[in-house]
């Protein structure tokens, strides 16, 4: 998500950066902001409304890059790296390199944000009683600045993951079961019912008010909270399940095995065709020597299947990509993808023990989904 964006600069070794749908929101925001202006002074000329809304706009966007900052800055400090945060259409992102490891952490960071935008609430506020006096132009500015940042950090507080407010649930829930995945779970409920109530609102302000725009954006904002609530639920899950299961507790012990002396015809008609296996281990004498695969029998042409026996197509064992029954499904995963295979023989001690294949794996993870475990 939002890979291309326009580099603005680097803080603290955190990339800055603008995706191209954030150009719309500027413009909204610039355009909407010079209609008020105008509006309401009509002493005003074009130019002062126009630079006036240009800046204003601006600043709020700095306001979100410092808000993102916060979240930024805890997240560091707790040992978590981030890589960049992007200005998008519907706000801000910090994109870090692996969740939270403790609910504590969880917490720290998802207030952090808020707090920056509540300060900085404050700090415009302020700002506008010192030096409001001196240009209408700038305690418009400050004054919209300083509740727009307020607005930002009680949005952002609502109980609905993945917002703040959501993530900080997350973390209660987390804290209190010392169950991770439990707080995971209700995280992403909670998503999902402040995603449809954004969604019913921005039905209910179209019907009422006929605010068309404002309507559709709620219902937008519904809706893509939506997406990044499952689609978080969906990778905490992944990650947790791969993390945890081992190649031992899914691999397949049942190792189909042929003789090494075997004829590639009688391969193919009576195991592969009969069993529904691509794959079989090759056994000469008490040995497992090798293994072959349905892939090898385009070494050779069809005439000389009968009088080719297996050892000669095999891949013989040494040569073999193996992974080990404590590797867990992650690294047997990413091992299988680095080798473009399509199963993987499992080794204990130069045994083959097992199997995995990726067929099974995936079967096995919908399991993993289905029951939430
Ligand atoms: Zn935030």
């Amino acid at each position: 998500m939002l890979q291309s964006s326009l580099r603005l600069g680097t803080v603290a070794g955190i990339r800055i950066g603008v995706h191209y749908t954030w150009f719309i929101i500027f413009f909204l925001i610039s355009f909407s902001l010079y209609t008020f202006f105008r509006q309401q002074h009509d002493d005003w000329s074009a130019n002062l409304a126009l630079a006036t809304a240009v800046i204003t706009s601006l600043l709020f966007f700095a306001s979100i890059i410092l808000h993102e900052l916060g979240h930024s800055i805890v997240a560091i400090a707790r040992g978590i790296r981030v890589a960049s945060i992007t200005l998008f259409i519907f706000g801000g992102v910090a994109q870090t390199e692996k969740d939270s490891d403790c609910a504590a952490t969880e917490f720290w960071v998802a207030i952090a944000g808020p707090l920056v935008s509540f300060f900085l609430a404050g700090m415009f506020y302020v700002l506008g009683i010192l030096i409001g006096s001196y240009s209408e132009a700038v305690a418009e500015s400050l004054a919209w600045l300083a509740s727009i940042n307020l607005m930002v950090a009680i949005f952002n507080l609502i109980p609905g993951f993945p917002l703040d407010g959501g993530r900080v649930f997350r973390a209660v829930i987390w804290g209190l079961s010392g169950n991770a995945t439990k707080g995971m779970n209700w995280a992403v409920i909670s998503g999902r019912v402040v995603a449809y109530a954004l969604m019913a609102l921005g039905l209910v302000v179209v019907l009422q008010t006929g605010m068309l725009l404002n309507g559709v954006w709620l219902a937008a904002i519904g809706w893509f909270l939506l997406a990044a609530a499952e689609a978080s639920g969906q990778k905490f899950l992944l990650d947790r399940v791969f993390d945890r299961v081992l190649a031992r507790q899914v691999m397949e012990r049942d190792v189909p095995m042929i003789a090494a002396s075997l004829s590639m015809t009688d391969w193919i008609d009576h195991y592969v065709l009969t069993s529904g296996q691509r794959a079989f281990l090759v056994e000469d004498g008490q040995r497992v020597t090798g293994l072959v695969t349905l892939s090898d029998i385009s070494k050779i042409t069809r005439e000389q299947w009968p009088t080719t026996p297996v050892r000669d197509v095999m891949t013989p064992v040494e040569k073999l990509h193996v992974v080990t029954p404590a590797d867990s499904i992650t690294e047997v995963f990413k091992f299988m993808r680095a080798h473009s295979l399509n199963q993987v023989p499992v080794v204990d001690g130069g045994t083959i023990i097992g199997w995995i294949d990726r067929d099974r794996l995936l079967k096995i993870l919908r399991l993993h989904t289905e029951t939430g475990r």
